[in-house]
């Protein structure tokens, strides 16, 4: 196999890849820069040669890599040299008893990936894309993003020392806008929404010759999602969870954790991999569960209004796949109110100490709904992808958080204060 690369390639050929091949005409591709097929625009995939991996990877193997999202590099689709790493992953899975207890669900766990270096799962796809990206010979760095990737963007440029544009709707949460700023990438706000900036960065990368982590480095950029499915299956003794709920911007991540829990069953590093996958997005802007709902196929563009601005992607470029993995895994999807999804960023703090950001707010109330739905079975191991951070989206829940009580410096004041206090709660 013929790999790309200029002259940093001090990265080989690695026995785990075969190359790129089109998800739609199965059309093969050597491993390069490139992201649609040729023949049909299909979108490219990372093809592996799993016979090959089969035989170096054991489950005592990871066990011994960094506490990181590397101790799956034998899965990951880069080359031999250090990756770009400002140590993202193997986040916490947390027994959620509490919120159990309020979705009448018996067990349910979060995997909490606010806690990632820059606050977001983006880390982990921005790590293996940069990583690729160096490899390839690229010296500038760029993406399109709702907020959570312009960050993760911007901070591993910093550290791997590379030119950075970073393109972003004009309307973002001041947290994330600061979030980027702090690494000082060539920031560029654009007065239109994700899929207006998406667009415009697709022309910005033919043209400039760039490496946009999320245009003409996807294929490679998506795989990272896959270690949320090793390590929530690793961190639960090594099984898949019966159901999961994962929430849909462009759709990637979504499709990603499915294919996580397959590779380890072909693998055999566990059992069996039957877990449904369900959908969470946000009513004004649900394409994928508007789709699962009314029984389409076909997703319907739409113009995005909700408070949950990282899921805020009207045309989403992996949305016919996220549906098409729910259906094909036995999940569902559904489209939450702004109101259910402060009320979902309220319970998961309420009840398990845990701030996210709306995304995180999306799963918690779609796994409400599907509970008392019945969709998700009351005897299912449920696992909720917290994917966001809430202290860079103060503004979405400011009003429904209060505040403070305000009071003079003296004890007296105090008195008062408490035994008001006390009044009230009795
Ligand atoms: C980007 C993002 C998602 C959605 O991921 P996709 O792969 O675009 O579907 C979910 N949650 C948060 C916090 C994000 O930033
Ligand atoms: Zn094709």
């Amino acid at each position: 196999m013929m790999e790309g690369g200029g002259e940093k390639g001090e990265w080989r050929a690695v026995a785990n890849l075969k190359g790129l091949r089109c998800r739609e005409c199965g059309q093969e591709y050597p491993i390069g820069p490139v992201y649609f097929c040729e023949y049909c625009f299909g979108p490219l995939e990372v093809d592996y040669d799993y016979a090959s991996i089969r035989k170096t990877i054991s489950r005592e193997s990871i066990a011994q890599g960094p506490s990181t999202m590397w101790r799956y590099r034998d899965l990951l689709p880069v080359g031999e040299g250090d990756p770009v790493d400002l140590g993202t992953g193997f986040t916490p899975l947390i027994k959620a008893d509490n919120l159990a207890r309020a979705l009448g669900i018996r067990r349910v766990y979060l995997k909490n990936d606010a806690v990632n270096p820059t606050y977001s799962f983006k880390d982990r796809v921005v790590s293996v894309a940069v990583t690729r990206a160096i490899e390839f010979g690229f010296d500038t760095i760029a993406c399109a993003s709702t907020g959570n990737l312009a960050c993760s963007v911007a901070a591993h440029a910093a550290k791997a020392g590379l030119n950075c544009y970073i393109l972003i709707p004009s309307d973002l949460e001041r947290g994330k806008v600061v979030g980027t700023a702090i690494y000082h990438p060539h920031l560029v706000a654009v007065r239109g929404n994700y899929d207006e900036v998406n667009r415009l960065s697709t022309e910005i990368a033919e043209k400039y010759g760039w490496a946009f982590v999320n245009i003409n480095v996807r294929p490679f950029y998506s795989e990272g999602s896959k270690s949320l499915a090793y390590e929530t299956a690793e961190q639960l003794g090594w099984r898949a969870p019966d159901h999961v709920v994962v929430p849909i911007g462009g759709g990637s991540l979504l499709t990603k954790i499915r294919k996580g829990f397959q590779e380890l069953e072909k693998l055999g590093l566990i059992d069996e991999a039957r877990t449904r996958i369900s959908g969470a997005q946000p009513a004004g802007c649900a394409p994928v569960a508007d789709a699962f709902r009314e029984g389409r196929d076909n997703l319907l563009p739409v113009k995005p209004r909700t408070i949950a601005k990282s899921l805020a992607i009207g045309n989403p470029a992996d949305g016919y796949y996220a549906l098409d993995t729910i259906r094909r895994s036995g999940g569902a999807a559904a489209g939450v109110t702004d109101e259910e999804i402060v009320q979902g960023i309220e319970l998961l703090a309420a009840t398990e100490g845990i701030f996210t950001e709306p995304a995180g707010g999306v799963t918690v109330a779609t796994a409400r709904r599907l509970a008392q739905e019945g969709i998700i079975g009351k005897d299912e191991l449920l696992v909720l992808y917290i994917t966001g951070n809430g202290l860079k989206t103060i503004e979405a829940v400011q009003e429904a958080a209060g505040e403070p009580q305000v009071i003079d410096p003296s004890l007296s004041a105090f008195d008062q204060l408490h035994e008001t206090l006390l009044a009230r709660a009795s």
